[in-house]
């Protein structure tokens, strides 16, 4: 199959063709399954294809051609073969099979990768966590394992075998099982049901596992990223808030839900606009993969869903906080809390004709949530009442500063206020319920740590705002970390092993983080200072952005735009960046609130003299002074944030985990090419293959050849030191000079060569 290429393909990824015909820039293929039609396609879409029948490599890099086509090809051959996992040299792919495969994650397979060198055993997340391990021990640095890939993707889930590895590999003492117990505590806090995912996490975390000197587990530390805090107040369509919402109305006792006046997700304005259904486990749960469950649930009426179980998820919750250390009365003013926020939902308003400024008052049929509301936050009504219809203001009217003004809020004002109340009630809890964790794993004894991120990829909706903005942001950094980490690394050991390679250049970055980061007229910062004006204005802040950055490559102006004349912004427009995997245009409509964590001020003095301890405690580090307007931006918190995270990362060793969706219906055995394909290039797995192409990707130690192969070769040759003894091997092969090259310490292959040479050692010894 010597002519055999790869041809691009709009939705398989890559199809096997013949080159018919070359033209200028390309070649006409046909394709070798008739079904496909046949093509012209520029030489970027056409590459080298080697495909023996069945085959498939652990490696990637083991492969005779290492291009996109091959690697798509390869995973999608083991894919079938329930193979998820494999490598591009030290990076684990990992694609989500969306059904259980029997033994994957046993006991005994954690066992079976301990103490085992990364390609020894098949590729696996086990192996990722172990070499993790057993690098912090040899080289005695903490070490980071960055998990990626978008919303479904699997991180989450590998997230949690990579802390099952580390917290289990010993048997779980008490601070082992801490550690596991964060994560149902996570999950009904920060994960909802949405569209792409059933149990998708809505925050992104670090997860450092610490260890003493005799590399015992000796505690641990949580950190948490941008919260998404607009699904605390709407729901829409198929998808749902915050698990804990229905998680306490499932499977709450009665004498609780009753005490926190819980009824039906229906019966509030924030759930009832979106999926109000329980998730409960059907029976045949265990047979079927999450596909058929989703159907199965159809069959089994209303309250059925898969995955998830709200009714034995709340009890396991329940049990996970009190191991960690929350006993029944913390627990209760947690919960106490949880239904504020729905009861605060309900509070509707209407105009007050009374109000002769175009004020508004709480509806009549909000009076009764109000005061349920009230009495959970332990604050006066009537106080509760006054401050969510109306803003205190300083005035400083002739010079005179000091004097207090009450300004009458109109009805969307008065949402708002509501809204942004229940907003910094529930991601203070969160916060709260995370420092609690790390309250009850210390770690006095730490010596190294090893830290998994979990945090969303590259996003890219038909609308993007603020949230996207800074996700995006966040992984233009990692991507940035993933370049210097792979690419400098690899050429640094060409380098060290004393071999000439030319030197490899990617592009860097710098100049699209500078866009969006930099200290003087960065888009924070310009978002910042907008916000900081008497009236901020979206329009304002979005024509600053393109007067800063416009003349810059990073930035442009949103596709629609440039279709007009007069080039103005509209309405639903913003700008657009040039991000590494592709443009994004963001929306900045809702940029300036959605950067804003301050209440106002009157709302915030209520919150923070409340009766009730725990929202105290919620409210007690606030900044708010008294009829101020106060600004507290998010986006700057999120860079110091993240800047904390990047000088972790950089300080540690590396492991990547690539999580890859087969298909966007959330079934088994469906994996479509081109999707496998885009995320494949998002992640930069392509590139480094690209890259590997050019160097020596496979690569074996010396005495590890000499440990494998003795036994294929004379008694005279095993005696040999192992240098020696691969020197000899190799050159009585008939392997070329320019397929292998001598390192200081190991042989480095060219792509395909090892799977060659290994071939002939093991057929003709
Ligand atoms: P992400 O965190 O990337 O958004 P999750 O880790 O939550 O994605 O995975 C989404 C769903 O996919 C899980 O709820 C589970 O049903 C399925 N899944 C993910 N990884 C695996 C796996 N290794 N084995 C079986 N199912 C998985
Ligand atoms: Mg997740």
């Amino acid at each position: 199959m010597d002519d055999v290429v790869w041809a691009r393909d709009p939705t398989e990824g890559f199809i096997l063709g013949r080159i018919l015909e070359i033209t200028n820039d390309g070649a006409e293929v046909v394709p070798l399954d008739s079904k496909y039609p046949r093509r012209i396609l520029p030489f970027s879409d056409i590459f080298r294809a080697n495909v023996e029948k069945d085959k498939d490599y652990d490696d990637n890099c083991g492969m005779m051609f290492l291009n996109e086509g091959s690697l798509l090809h390869n995973i999608r051959v083991r894919y079938y073969k329930n193979k998820i996992y494999s490598y591009v040299a030290n990076i684990l792919i990992a694609v989500n099979p969306y059904k259980d495969i029997p033994e994957l994650y046993s006991s005994q397979t954690i066992k079976s990768y301990q103490g085992r060198s990364l390609g020894e055993m098949p590729p696996h997340v086990f192996a990722i966590a172990d070499k993790a391990f057993r690098d912090m021990k040899v080289f005695k640095q903490s070490q980071s394992i960055i998990v990626s890939g978008e919303s479904g993707a699997g991180k989450t889930e590998s997230t949690k075998h990579l802390l099952k590895y580390l917290c289990e590999g010993g048997a779980a003492g008490p601070i082992e099982q801490k550690i596991l117990d964060a994560n149902p505590v996570l999950e009904a806090f920060g994960n909802a049901k949405t569209t792409r995912n059933n149990n998708s996490s809505r925050f992104g975390k670090f997860i450092e596992v610490h260890f003493d000197k005799k590399f015992q587990v000796a505690g641990g530390h949580i950190s948490h990223y941008l919260l998404e805090k607009s699904r605390i107040c709407s729901s829409h369509g198929e998808e749902r808030s915050y698990h804990i919402f229905y998680m306490l109305m499932a499977g709450g006792p009665a004498d609780l839900r009753q005490k926190l006046g819980l009824t039906k997700p229906n019966d509030f304005n924030y759930l009832k606009h979106g999926c109000t259904r329980y998730f409960t486990k059907p029976d045949t749960e265990k047979t079927l993969s999450a596909g058929q469950k989703s159907s199965a649930h159809v069959k089994q009426g209303p309250l059925r869903d898969i995955l998830i179980d709200d009714i034995s998820d709340f009890k396991d919750l329940d049990v996970a906080l009190s191991r960690l250390g929350m006993a029944d009365a913390e627990r209760f003013q947690i919960y106490v809390t949880v239904a504020a926020v729905l009861h605060l939902g309900n509070v509707e308003f209407e105009e007050n004709p009374e109000d002769s400024r175009g004020g508004c008052k709480v509806a009549s049929n909000g009076e009764k949530s109000l005061t349920t509301a009230s009495q959970l936050l332990g604050i006066d009504p009537d106080e509760l009442k006054q401050a969510l219809v109306s803003r205190v203001m300083q005035s400083a009217r002739g010079g005179v500063k000091g004097t207090v003004i009450m300004v009458p809020l109109k009805i969307h004002e008065a949402n708002n206020a509501r809204d942004a109340l229940a907003k910094a009630i529930y991601s203070n809890l969160f916060d709260y319920i995370v420092s609690r964790i790390n309250q009850s794993i210390p770690f006095q004894t730490s010596c190294y740590y090893i830290g998994v991120l979990d945090i969303a990829g590259f996003e890219f909706f038909t609308v993007n705002s603020f949230e996207q903005f800074c996700i995006n942001y966040c992984n233009e950094k990692l991507q940035q970390f993933f370049n210097e980490r792979i690419l400098k690394f690899e050429q640094e050991l060409y380098k060290k092993e004393g071999l000439s390679v030319p030197e490899i250049k990617f592009t860097d970055n710098q100049d699209c983080i500078d866009v969006i980061e930099s200290k003087g007229q960065g888009l924070f910062t310009l978002l910042d200072e907008e916000s900081k004006l008497p009236k901020p204005a979206y329009s304002h802040f979005t024509e600053e952005v393109h007067k800063v950055w416009g003349k810059n490559y990073r930035l442009g102006l949103p596709r629609s735009s440039k279709l007009r004349a007069h080039r103005s912004i509209r309405d639903d427009e913003g700008f657009l960046i040039r991000h590494f995997a592709g443009a994004v245009c963001y929306q900045t409509k809702q940029f300036i609130d959605k950067n804003n964590d301050a209440l106002h001020a009157s709302l915030e003095g209520i919150v923070q003299e409340s009766n009730n301890k725990l929202i105290q405690t919620l409210f007690s580090t606030s900044v708010a002074q008294k009829g101020k307007l106060t600004f507290i931006s998010v986006g700057n918190k999120f860079k110091t944030q993240l800047q904390e995270l990047m000088d972790k990362l950089r300080n540690n060793g590396t492991n990547f985990i690539r999580c890859i969706k087969p298909n966007n219906k959330m079934v088994d055995l469906q994996f479509e090419g081109s999707l496998c394909l885009m995320q494949l290039t998002c992640s930069g797995m392509t590139s480094v293959l690209e890259l590997m192409e050019h160097g020596f990707p496979s690569r074996t130690h010396f005495t590890e050849l000499h440990s494998m192969y003795k036994d294929y070769l004379p008694r005279e040759l095993k005696q040999l030191a192992p240098k020696t003894f691969c020197e000899a091997m190799l050159h009585s092969l008939r392997l070329q000079d320019k397929d292998f090259k001598f390192g200081v310490t190991r042989v480095f292959f060219r792509p395909g060569k090892f799977a060659e040479f290994d071939k002939i050692m093991r057929s003709d010894p």
